[in-house]
């Protein structure tokens, strides 16, 4: 073991997030949280990544100099700029050659600002796990996902064993799943994490996914995104494996709680907020708010499909349609001039936060990702799902059936689909839904208030990263 373990440090905690916009999102706002308790973070991004937050951020600067105990600091990933596979689609590719290179130049970085505590993105899997244990200090994994879908993933060699999985073919998709606790005859095969679907085109595998949420185990602790009213049953579920569990979430929201200044937004894109004036001029809770996160892709049906679905609901809509989001650019402008200002908007990227919360909104049509989940429930907005890959087709499950505070549309993308789901969620069980969404809003406020499970354990963390430096 080096010499770094015999001397007294102060805490130093060094937090590296998957270069995608959710995980750098919940991440950072960990790291802000943590800089206000005195804590010195260095937080460390890609060049690729680092890059475009500079450029679509005019506050970065005005940020780090809030924050004195929070540094930024760089990594290459390893890919040149000209063939970079982006954060999208191809993010395999880049958290595999982190994996495969990244570690003498983590290592390099320990030294140099005695590091005492990593908090990394679990999806590094057992990148940190030698050094940690070579420097004697604390490994903390920290996964973005939801905590439906750890659990599905921890799962796994259990429902291969039992010939659950894998799923054989279409017709298979309805079979209901049974040896999952806490969950048991819950999910469908369809409601699974996407990489169970023999089909799916991505290079990260089943495979690959189980593997690194087993590799959590080797962490000294484990940090969730979620609070221990919305998932309680899971939660018990993933203690017995890892004991050292800290729920956080929402974070976004424990953030808000404890700052009075807005936060930090970390926008991959550039925003856009020409939607404002139209937005503040809508009715009460009369606006579908449409947005499939960072990284989905749509095909054109696909867009033309919710697009007319849309267009023939009772309600208006915000629809962000992201500049990577359709290789064929006609067809934005298509919607844009057959769209009148009267039925919605299409913009570029929005602050989601802030469009949430806005009075006119009152329900979102989204991909599920965990960050917008999350986000959506704060707000206490009804969701209708449709899942695109990953943990989303197990969250979305989860909102229709266990919160009950949208609907599931996966797999399915049909106008008429579209236009019946818009107008129960938003006209005919709009009461139904938005009862259910506003308590489900409430529990998650509790968490983060003083005595509240998220805000308890949060400190809980700082007296463990505290501790475990001296
Ligand atoms: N987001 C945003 N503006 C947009 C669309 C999305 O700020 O116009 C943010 C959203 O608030 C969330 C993140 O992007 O924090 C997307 O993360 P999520 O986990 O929902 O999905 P992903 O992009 O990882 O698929």
């Amino acid at each position: 073991m080096e010499t770094l373990s015999k001397e007294k440090f102060s805490p130093h905690v060094l937090i590296f997030p998957c270069p995608a916009q959710g995980h750098v999102n919940s991440m950072l706002k960990l790291a802000e949280l943590l800089a206000i308790q005195n804590l010195h973070v260095t937080f460390l991004n890609t060049e690729y990544i680092h890059k475009r937050l500079i450029r679509f951020n005019d506050d970065i600067q005005a940020f780090s100099e809030c924050y004195p105990m929070l540094e930024f600091k760089t990594i290459s990933d390893f890919h040149n700029e000209e063939e970079h596979p982006g954060f999208g689609e191809r993010i395999g590719d880049v958290i595999e050659s982190l994996s495969l290179y990244g570690k003498p130049f983590l290592r390099d970085i320990i030294v140099s600002e005695k590091i005492t505590c990593i908090i990394l993105d679990g999806i590094f899997g057992d990148l940190a796990t030698d050094l940690a244990s070579e420097f004697g200090i604390q490994l903390i994994h920290f996964r973005t996902i939801s905590a439906c879908c750890f659990w599905a993933y921890i799962c796994v060699p259990k429902l291969l064993e039992c010939n659950e999985l894998p799923i054989r073919g279409e017709e298979d998709m309805d079979r209901i799943i049974r040896n999952m606790p806490g969950m048991e005859n819950l999910l469908r095969c369809r409601d699974l994490p996407s990489f169970c679907r023999e089909n799916q085109k991505n290079p990260i595998t089943l495979d690959y996914v189980v593997l690194r949420s087993q590799q959590s185990l080797k962490a000294n602790a484990l940090i969730l995104n979620t609070f221990e009213d919305l998932d309680f049953s899971i939660l018990s579920q993933i203690r017995l494996h890892f004991p050292k569990l800290y729920t956080l979430g929402p974070l976004h929201h424990l953030l808000n709680a404890t700052k009075k200044t807005s936060s930090f937004k970390s926008n991959f894109f550039k925003v856009d907020r020409t939607w404002m004036s139209w937005l503040d001029s809508q009715p009460l809770k009369s606006v579908m708010y449409v947005s499939f996160g960072s990284t989905t892709p749509m095909k054109r049906q696909e867009v033309i499909e919710i697009w007319h679905g849309l267009l023939n609901s009772k309600t208006q809509f915000l629809w962000v349609i992201r500049p990577n989001m359709v290789q064929e650019k006609g067809l934005l402008k298509m919607l844009e001039e057959g769209t009148s200002k009267e039925k919605g908007l299409t913009v570029e990227w929005v602050p989601q936060d802030e469009v949430l919360a806005h009075k006119a909104i009152g329900a979102f049509l989204t991909h599920s990702g965990w960050n917008s989940t999350l986000e959506s429930i704060v707000c206490g907005v009804p969701m209708i799902c449709w899942p695109y890959f990953a943990d989303q087709q197990v969250n979305s499950r989860f909102v229709s059936e266990v919160w009950k505070i949208g609907l599931d549309m996966k797999d399915v993308c049909d106008r008429n689909v579209v236009e019946k789901m818009v107008n129960d969620v938003m006209v005919d069980r709009k009461d139904e839904f938005l009862g259910s969404s506003m308590k489900m809003a409430e529990l998650a406020s509790k968490s983060v208030s003083p005595s509240g499970s998220s805000y308890n354990n949060f400190h809980d963390l700082i007296q463990f990263i505290k501790l475990t430096a001296l």
